[in-house]
């Protein structure tokens, strides 16, 4: 499984020190991870919670733990006392599960905001609009235990960059237009395996790569 350190050390070389890779290791085997691990990661990333548990249990406790599919708002609480940073927030409701599983364990969770930024209708994620609701909300402002630290999105599964950059560039006038106000914005997670050179390009602080390290998925997920 050499091929998972020099993958890792390839993409380590591609981007600089101040952009945060994460290992999306979804569907790989503990054994994978911890070959990352020995190579030096720290950040993986896994969208389902239950997968995301087992994993935690099985490994290293150094290891920060994020999560980056679409919630299910009943199983929040089995992640609660060790996510690090959840990347797909799409309304006020999961906010407010995640608040009070959070407050449980006396943390504050960070999270992101996904918006939609591909014109795919198969994508999830709030719009422009819903993103500024959300922020400008008074329910928001008594939530104790959860940090909004910045946006999150996916651009449409294409090669066309002009396509990419214009999905991108429009996730980051909109990241650039909240971080006046909410100076607690850090983290702007756009590029995954395909796009992270685009993503990088337009701004992201934070790089989901996946199948560029590991391979290609071990079953549809
Ligand atoms: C699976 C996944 C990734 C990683 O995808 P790759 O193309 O394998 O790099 C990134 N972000 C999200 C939200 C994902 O679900």
């Amino acid at each position: 499984m050499n091929y998972i350190k020099e993958n890792l050390e390839k993409i380590r070389a591609d981007i600089s020190n101040n952009v945060t890779l994460v290992a999306v290791s979804k569907t790989k085997p503990i054994r994978d991870l911890q070959v990352a691990y020995e190579a030096g990661q720290r950040v993986f990333g896994e969208n389902k919670i239950q997968e995301m548990v087992t994993k935690y249990e099985a490994l290293p406790k150094d290891i920060e733990w994020h999560m980056i599919g679409h919630l299910q708002r009943n199983k929040v609480k089995y992640m609660a006392h060790f996510v690090d940073l959840i990347h797909g927030v799409d309304s006020l409701k999961t906010l407010k599960e995640i608040n009070k599983q959070a407050h449980k364990h006396n943390r504050v969770i960070n999270c992101l905001l996904q918006v939609r930024i591909a014109k795919e209708e198969t994508k999830f994620g709030l719009t422009i609009d819903e993103v500024a609701n959300i922020l400008n909300s008074d329910e928001l402002k008594s939530f104790t235990n959860v940090k909004i630290s910045g946006l999150m999105g996916m651009a449409t599964f294409t090669k066309n960059e002009d396509i990419l950059n214009e999905e991108f560039s429009e996730l980051k006038n909109v990241y650039n237009h909240h971080k006046k106000q909410h100076p607690e914005f850090t983290i702007l997670s756009m590029g995954m395996s395909g796009d992270y050179k685009i993503g990088i390009k337009n701004g992201s602080t934070m790089i989901r790569v996946g199948s560029s390290i590991f391979g290609a998925r071990n079953y549809i997920s």
